[in-house]
């Protein structure tokens, strides 16, 4: 049976879920237009969850930024938003539910010991070798293969075990990875739907197998392009794209629309474009494949 979200109140709830390690460029602003158009469309709800469980990474100010930045766009979140390192209980408590069943495991690999690609072979999965110690944790994949249809790719199937092997949910430096408290997070909050970007489409199969053993719904997916630059790698903080351009909210959301795949928007304002856009993300993905 396939897994469908559900919050208890059969209404859609969707997010948008930035990492701080700086303002958002024109690529997030793909996945925050198309997280936000979806959730309008079906007049869901649409939260802010703000990403700084990677503390490193974390710019001072960003998530204060990014907020304006939504607004100058005429983006309205529903509620308060969440900051996750806030949550720390929560991941843990997860945690901690996991190892109760069996499903966490200390592991002593430095990343020179590992294979430059592919899974993690398993060294530690059945005790740390002699005179080695825990530095990371593990989730302990179970075989099989995990199906599931993204609403932009269609269908997709991933041996996790296979592809992947057990992966890390505590870091080294002591810190929750990101696919443990991503996975916590949706649940808790009751999310039906991630509208994100295509990178994290093969994140996605990790997250279902780890959402089942801790009990929860996964949400139903969907995986809109990524922007590139000139030299075809995909925009990121990492690679310093410019922040976006207020000065003239319509044409940056236009930008985001085209790349969407849809044909710019002759509108005054941005409150015009969001009518819009809605109507028109509406006609086209209005319908979910289970629905909520
Ligand atoms: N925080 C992640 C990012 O900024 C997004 C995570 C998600 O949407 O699941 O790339």
């Amino acid at each position: 049976m396939a897994l469908s979200a559900t919050n208890g109140t059969g209404r859609y709830r969707g997010r948008f879920a930035p990492s701080p390690s700086g303002p958002l460029h024109n690529g997030s602003l793909l996945a925050a237009m198309a997280s936000y158009l979806d959730a309008r469309a079906h007049h869901g709800e649409w939260l802010l969850r703000i990403e700084d469980i990677d503390t490193p990474r974390v710019m001072p100010g960003a998530d204060r930024y990014i907020m304006q930045q939504l607004r100058a766009l005429g983006m309205h979140w529903d509620g308060t938003p969440v900051w996750q390192s806030e949550r720390l209980a929560l991941y843990q408590q997860a945690f901690d539910a996991l190892a109760a069943n069996g499903r966490v495991y200390g592991c002593a690999c430095t990343r020179q010991e590992l294979p430059p690609e592919g899974a993690y072979p398993g060294t530690c999965r059945h005790g740390l070798p002699p005179g080695k110690r825990t530095r990371a944790w593990r989730f302990r994949v179970e075989p099989g293969t995990e199906r599931y249809t993204d609403r932009w790719h269609g269908p997709q199937e991933q041996d996790v075990l296979a592809e992947t092997g057990d992966f890390i949910i505590k870091r080294a430096d002591g810190l929750w990875a990101y696919q443990l408290v991503v996975v916590v997070d949706d649940g808790d909050q009751g999310i039906t739907h991630i509208v994100r970007g295509a990178d994290l489409l093969e994140s996605t199969a990790r997250q279902r197998v780890l959402a089942r053993a801790l009990g929860l719904r996964y949400p139903e997916a969907m995986h809109v392009p990524l922007l590139c630059d000139e030299t075809g790698r995909k925009l990121s903080k990492q690679n310093h794209a410019a922040a976006m351009d207020l000065h003239d909210p319509v044409l940056t959301l236009n930008k985001a629309w085209q790349a969407l795949g849809f044909e710019a928007l002759s509108v005054p304002d941005c409150a015009a474009f969001w009518d819009t856009a809605v109507e028109r993300w509406d006609g086209r993905w209005g319908q979910t494949p289970d629905g909520v």
